[in-house]
């Protein structure tokens, strides 16, 4: 064997068992939860977010754009170098293309450390004693119309007139800073060391349908200023809640939720009262389609405003990459632990039920 492949060849089986090793270690959530989370997690992010917390740009998305350009500067230069070889082609094309499987599976090996193995924690609903059984109907309907309540209650405070859209003046700095307080109010949930970024890739997210991400290299927590504002309360403290160690997308529009709340800050609760209803009538739409556009019709003219804007701005992105990214992040997380895959952002309204079932037997006790 040719002993540039020899030695590509032994990396590869070497993070290939690596990868094996860090699979069997996925199913002991003790282990994962005390150890991983309680002390490598929390020491890795921390040092990230201290590094690029101070940073006013976001250094993680300036590290994706150079391995993407090493990336396709090297499988130029190694299609260049194929094509002018004549002696032993395959073995180079062979050698070149274990090369990059073990590259591949080394990024995802550090991935796990830096932030991956928090899929195999212990579920939220476990932890909070919160009960996710199958919901009903009427468990929904009752939720969606409880929400659509709460946010025409706030959309009241922020306006003092109903049929008027809210526009705030906030600037996305200003967002960042409250975001923090609804973290430090909840310190089960809180972490050291912030940082959240602007991303610089707002246009190619809002075509491929994201609000922002997580960048489990940097520590940082990468926002989408771009789609309507309302939503961004909302989508910031969903991606602190990956920060503080929350994967599972569930979990982190619940956490993102529940910070949200906690901020007293009236347009941050209106956004997240605002997206929980969105998410609640949508799975309510799935098994009633009537009684969801009951639920949005008890809406104040201004929140359906609000909700015209938002559905307005991602259709005018939709693209034909938006289905292809859905794919491959589906894939990741049913790779993850994430059975539901992307329909697990919606199992947010699961803990939601659960959680305010819980809230009303305390009361009624
Ligand atoms: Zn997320």
């Amino acid at each position: 064997m040719d002993k540039q492949l020899k030695i590509n060849v032994y990396w590869l089986a070497t993070l290939l068992l690596l990868l094996f090793v860090f699979r069997l270690i996925g199913d002991y959530t003790l282990l994962i939860e005390n150890v991983y989370f309680g002390y490598v997690y929390k020491f890795i992010s921390g040092a990230l977010r201290l590094i690029t917390g101070w940073l006013p740009f976001s250094l993680g998305d300036v590290f994706y754009s150079i391995v993407i350009l090493l990336v396709l500067l090297n499988t130029i230069k190694f299609v260049r170098t194929l094509i002018k070889t004549k002696e032993k082609r395959w073995t180079r094309l062979l050698s070149g293309l274990v090369k990059a499987g073990y590259l591949f599976i080394g990024a995802y090996l550090i991935f796990q450390i830096c932030w991956g193995f928090n899929y195999f924690r212990e579920p939220l609903s476990e932890q909070m004693n919160i009960s996710t059984e199958k919901v009903e109907k009427e468990q929904l309907t009752q939720l969606a119309l409880f929400l659509a309540k709460r946010v025409n209650e706030t959309h009241l405070k922020l306006t003092n007139d109903s049929l008027k859209q809210y526009k705030s003046t906030l600037s996305t700095t200003d967002l960042y800073e409250i975001a923090k307080t609804g973290y430090k109010e909840y310190p089960s949930f809180n972490f050291k060391f912030y940082s959240t970024k602007t991303s610089l890739y707002k246009k190619l997210m809002n075509y491929s349908g994201i609000g922002g991400y997580y960048n489990p290299f940097s520590g940082e927590a990468q926002v989408n200023t771009d789609p309507p504002k309302f939503s961004l309360p909302f989508t910031i403290c969903h991606e602190m809640a990956h920060q503080s160690g929350i994967s599972a997308e569930q979990e982190a529009n619940f956490v993102g939720y529940l910070t949200a709340l906690k901020t007293n800050n009236t347009f941050f609760i209106y956004s997240a009262e605002l997206e929980a209803f969105m998410y609640t009538a949508g799975e309510l739409g799935r098994m009633d389609s009537v009684a969801r556009k009951q639920c949005y019709r008890s809406l104040n003219k201004g929140v359906k405003e609000d909700i015209k804007e938002y559905r307005k701005f991602w259709m005018s992105y939709s693209s034909a990459i938006e289905p292809y990214f859905e794919w491959y992040y589906d894939w990741f997380l049913k790779t993850n632990n994430q059975p539901k895959g992307i329909r697990s952002y919606n199992e947010f309204v699961n803990l939601l039920v659960g959680y305010y079932d819980q809230k009303s037997m305390a009361q009624n006790k």
